[in-house]
Order: C-alpha cells, then structure tokens, then sequence
C-alpha cells in the first residue's frame, strides 16, 4: 500500500537536490531515485539532479492514495472519488488467480462499475452485507462485449 508523503512541504518556486527532496519528505535518497525511474521528471540530466517544486509536488500528489481504505462493503468510485456502498448490495467477484480477485459493483451514485481487489478467502469479510455472485469463466467474454466495462477500465490507468 502506497504510503501518503507530506507534498505541501514541497515549496513550488524552489529547486531540490536529491538528499533536499528526500529530508524534506522524510524518506531515503533511494526513495527519490525511484520516483525518478518511475517518471518524476528532473530539470535535466546533469549532475546533481535537480527537482522543480512545482514538479515533485504534482508527481506527490497523483501518487496520493485514496484518503482512507475502504471499510467493510465499501468500493472506492473513481467516478465520485468517494467511497460507495454498493447499488442493491450487490457485487459480482471474478476471479483472477485462483486465491484472489476482484469485486465489482454498481455505484449507487453515478452507477458507474466500482473494483475492488481481495482475496477469495476474505470476501465475507470485505462484504459482509453484499450479496456476492462469483462469475467464472465470463470474464473474457464480458470483458469484450460489455462497452460500459471496457470505458470504466480505462478510466482507471
Ligand atoms: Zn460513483
């Protein structure tokens, strides 16, 4: 789980070296050079590497996980950006491996497909009041035919 970084502290009109970046936020240098491989852009190649504030604040906070997990029968909607009951207390789980996969239900709001990843075992106490109906084999199928389906995950990337 993605661990939430204090972005504020970051001044926009000011530039960080690595070791800067790294103690104002209060994690170790390779933290930051793993932010770098995963796409936060320096000013430019040369040495020391340096981090525009405006652009180490905006790489935070679109790392940001969702403010809080969520509790029990709760899907996060990336639609309402909030967290969501499920419509009718109704969710489908397709499995992904044979120990774990995915939850899927209604938004009750915007009644967009709302995903949340578990582990088979722990459904029933993911959802204790959803009805859950395991689709198997459908996946595929559903996947490709169904056009609300397809838009929804690829809002999510
Ligand atoms: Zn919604």
């Amino acid at each position: 789980m993605a661990r939430r970084y204090n972005y504020r502290r970051v001044k926009i009109h000011h530039s960080y070296s690595i070791p800067e970046f790294a103690k104002l936020l209060d994690v170790h240098k390779n933290t930051v050079s793993r932010w770098i491989a995963a796409g936060l852009q320096t000013i430019d190649k040369k040495r020391p590497l340096l981090i525009q504030g405006t652009v180490g604040r905006a790489f935070l906070q679109a790392r940001q996980p969702p403010k809080s997990k969520c509790g029990p029968n709760e899907f996060w909607c990336f639609k309402c950006r909030d967290r969501r009951k499920p419509a009718f207390d109704e969710a489908d789980y397709r499995p992904v491996t044979p120990t774990s996969g995915r939850l899927q239900a209604l938004c009750p709001v915007c009644s967009r497909i709302m995903n949340r990843g578990v582990r088979k075992a722990e459904i029933s106490r993911a959802c204790p009041d959803v009805r859950v109906t395991e689709k198997v084999e459908q996946q595929r199928i559903d996947d490709s035919s169904d056009p609300t389906l397809n838009v929804v995950i690829k809002q999510e990337k």
